[in-house]
């Protein structure tokens, strides 16, 4: 190998979209999409020896990496686990395969990573859609194979094995699957090709405190693994080999900042209360277990939503009683405070590929939360009475996600009364009493809340996916994201249907979508009528702040005044004035 010779290094540029705040300065990871198809690139005849010595190199790196896990995993011999491991190596080894693969290879002079990823995902396809569970399994151990195949043909993993050190990752997209898998211990931020603010990513990263910015076009392709950069999470900017003039100019500024946030967080336990004594519950969203500390120190009251889908996605195999501890210690750790589990929302970008025996053309429009449970009452009702378990060691709450009108809550109610019957028989303790809550993010669920809420105790607006399917613009689509409008009249029009539904009813209504970290429409959500926003934990202290400088009256007036409007953009320009007006020092 020729030796490295060092290049200059010059600072360049990218500006994105920042939708999780925050300031890193590291090294990258950079997450290559292991799994897209390789181009088909033609070889000369003579290379193709050179091809195969290239496949059997990874195929032996892959079988060190497999036994190495095995060995990690301390598999017994026999065991299931050691089973897994042995299927991952016979399918790496299979004679026929590799047949195939160099007849490919000199037959139709194609690359050997074409070769090879054709030949894998056509044994998937056959596999993909059988309804027969162990086949099923066999089409994700061909998966994973194959994709450990294919990063080191691509010589990724050769590269940097794997990350030690704090870094920023760097990918073109992030599925919450592949959040869940990364040490987030060691993370320091995410900077993304695609990805919006309602991404699920972006929604890890605000609830982890770390910065984030997305649309940052072309990053993978010039970044490498241990590049070091800047990412700034405020103004959108990713800055690869950032000078020391870069650095001081960030370090002043983030000092500044510093203090200004101080003096807002220095009351974030107090109480909400609106100039006019309007007591505002802020609650915060989380995902994991370790983010009940982040919680309590962030001043939040409760945990208004406690997205249940990304710890199944971590450990997809958990069993009840590790369920139940995992939930209780969220309980505990927070208590006295409410924690509200939503249900397990798998489905849409949260694949669990075990539960979908093949990919759906629709998944937002599919199998996708209270449906998907539903559809699995074994998983579900292990999940409930987890959830059941927990909510002895504290105040819980249980709430339903997508649900699209009231025979789903019913449904998931006479599941939760068995779970809770059948540990009574078990003499097993359970709560006399727990909250249920249906969250309204589908039209329908809004239009038809009169209904649900004769059978909920509380409601919570999943404004993300509210907007999204009432204007049937897909949240995580950068080509629609102009039209991606929170402001939108007919998104006030159902708020406020579910709102006089909730009135009606006399239960509780609350938000929890990323519009009620949005500081700037803070004023419409409390003229609308909504008593409780549950917001990224880093934004308590802030909503807490702007929520104490609103009056509610001028606020109804305000809603008043959007609901009669046309036009997205005039609504919003109607809140952020008034927004500004009550506190610009939360703009500055
Ligand atoms: C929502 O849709 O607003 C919501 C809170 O749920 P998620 O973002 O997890 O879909
Ligand atoms: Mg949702």
């Amino acid at each position: 190998m020729a030796d490295h010779v060092p290049q200059p290094t010059f600072e360049r540029l990218w500006t994105g979209t920042a939708v999780s705040a925050g300031v890193a300065h590291a090294v990258v990871h950079v997450l290559k999409d292991h799994f897209d198809e390789p181009d088909q690139d033609a070889i000369a005849p003579e290379a193709a020896d050179h091809e195969m010595r290239r496949l059997h190199a990874a195929l032996d790196v892959t079988r060190q990496e497999i036994e190495a896990l095995k060995r990690e995993m301390g598999a017994e011999e026999g065991s299931a686990e050691s089973e897994i491991f042995e299927t991952h190596l016979l399918i790496l080894q299979d004679g026929s395969i590799l047949r195939q693969v160099e007849k490919t290879v000199r037959e139709q002079l194609v690359c050997v990573d074409h070769a090879y990823y054709r030949l894998m995902t056509k044994h998937m396809e056959k596999l993909r859609g059988l309804q027969d569970a162990y086949l099923r399994e066999r089409f994700l151990d061909i998966k994973d194979v194959t994709q450990r195949v294919m990063r080191h043909l691509r010589g990724e993993l050769l590269e940097t094995p794997m990350f030690d050190e704090p870094v920023i990752i760097v990918a073109h997209d992030l599925t919450p699957s592949d959040t869940v898998q990364l040490d987030r211990s060691k993370v320091l931020g995410f900077a993304l090709e695609t990805g919006s603010a309602v991404s699920h990513a972006a929604i890890i990263a605000k609830s982890l405190a770390i910065p984030a910015v997305v649309k940052l076009q072309g990053i993978c392709e010039t970044l490498h693994s241990g590049d070091a950069v800047f990412l700034d999470g405020e103004e959108g900017h990713l800055i690869l080999n950032p000078t020391a003039e870069t650095l001081a100019r960030y370090r002043s500024r983030e000092e500044q900042a510093e203090k200004r946030e101080d003096v807002f967080q220095l009351d974030r336990h107090g109480e909400a209360v609106t100039l006019c004594g309007r007591v505002i519950c802020v609650g915060a969203n989380a995902e994991f277990v370790e983010e009940a500390e982040i919680v309590k120190d962030s001043g939040a009251e409760e945990v208004g939503l406690f997205r249940t889908e990304m710890l199944h996605l971590e450990n997809p195999d958990s069993s009840e009683d590790e369920l139940a501890a995992a939930y209780s210690t969220v309980v505990k750790s927070l208590a006295p405070k409410r924690v509200v589990f939503r249900t397990l929302d798998l489905g849409g970008d949260k694949v669990d590929e075990r539960l979908a025996a093949e990919p759906e053309p629709n998944p937002f429009l599919g199998w996708r939360g209270i449906r998907l449970s539903l559809g699995r009452p074994d998983m579900f009702r292990m999940q409930l009475r987890a959830l059941l378990r927990a909510a002895i060691h504290g105040r819980v709450g249980i709430m339903f996600p997508m649900v699209s009108g009231l025979q789903e809550v019913l449904d998931a109610k006479t599941l939760l009364a068995e779970c809770a019957a059948e540990l009574e028989r078990d003499g097993q303790n359970v709560p006399d009493e727990i909250e249920v809550g249906a969250m309204i993010e589908i039209p329908s669920a809004a239009l038809s809340a009169d209904q649900i809420a004769t059978e909920v105790d509380f409601f919570s607006l999943g404004t993300n996916d509210l907007i999204q399917y009432t204007l049937a613009v897909d949240r995580l689509n950068d080509r629609v994201a102009n039209l991606y409008q929170p402001t939108h009249p007919a998104v006030l029009r159902l708020i406020e249907c579910s709102v006089q539904a909730s009135r009606r009813a006399g239960i509780r209504i609350g938000i929890c979508g990323e519009m009620a970290s949005s500081l700037e429409l803070t004023p419409l959500m409390i003229g609308l009528g909504l008593n409780e926003l549950s917001v990224a934990a880093a934004q308590v202290a802030r909503v807490k702040h702007a929520i104490r400088k609103l009056s509610v009256p001028e606020c109804q007036a305000l809603a008043h005044q959007a609901l009669k409007c046309n036009h997205s953009a005039e609504i919003l320009e109607m809140t952020r004035s008034h927004a500004m007006r009550c506190y610009p020092e939360l703009f500055e």
